[in-house]
């Protein structure tokens, strides 16, 4: 049996990937695309299952990048993206299509080469405010979507501390009541991995 492409929690999604583990069988799009900074792109809002054909590879790979496409050089036949174009950089080479925001990490003094990982081969993540990818030790770091409910309730402590601009054990006072309430995407909590010390680093995003 060959991997699935995506694992979610996602009944519409899995429902999708049932249908397309059959009707592609055999074929390269049985692999999944691999993000370096995205290890989980099922969490990040930004693919959804689609019939739509991907205006890169010509093929209706099952699913699409579903956030704003950003590009100055996109024809009038541009449909849709599939994650694999974006995973291997056609996306954008074809199209000019920019991801993420290059100027955060830029910022950040972060070599050109991994600044152009997250900008061109990285799907975004779904979010109210500019995604702004968090980095670590002069790279930038894993995104891994919305703080779930069991980590909210066992989280860690320092990354909690820092979102809450105060100290650990004022942290570990303030932070199980609202955790008690906590609802993942209301609002969201993104959480990010560092890729060489695993420090985790979590967003808070608000409108
Ligand atoms: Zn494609
Ligand atoms: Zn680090």
């Amino acid at each position: 049996m060959p991997p699935l492409p995506f694992v979610s929690h996602s009944a519409e999604l899995n429902g999708a990937m049932a249908t397309r583990r059959t009707s592609t069988s055999g074929s390269k799009r049985m692999t999944a695309p691999s993000f370096t900074y995205c290890p989980h792109p099922e969490r990040s809002g930004a693919i959804e299952p689609s019939d739509e054909v991907c205006s890169c590879c010509n093929t209706a790979r099952g699913y699409a990048y579903a956030l704003d496409i950003v590009s100055d050089d996109l024809p009038d036949s541009f449909r849709e993206v599939c994650p694999w174009c974006i995973a291997d950089g056609l996306a954008a080479s074809n199209y000019g299509i920019v991801f993420n925001d290059p100027d955060v990490l830029a910022q950040r003094g972060l070599a050109k080469d991994i600044i152009e990982g997250i900008t061109l081969r990285t799907p975004s993540y779904s979010s109210w405010q500019t995604a702004a990818w968090e980095c670590h030790c002069d790279d930038a770091c894993e995104f891994h979507g919305d703080l779930t409910v069991e980590e909210a309730h066992a989280p860690d402590w320092q990354a909690v501390a820092e979102m809450l601009n105060s100290s650990v054990a004022s942290a570990q006072k303030t932070w199980p009541e609202y955790a008690a309430r906590y609802v993942p995407a209301d609002p969201s909590i993104f959480k990010f991995v560092c890729r060489h010390c695993q420090k985790v680093t979590y967003q808070i995003d608000t409108p």
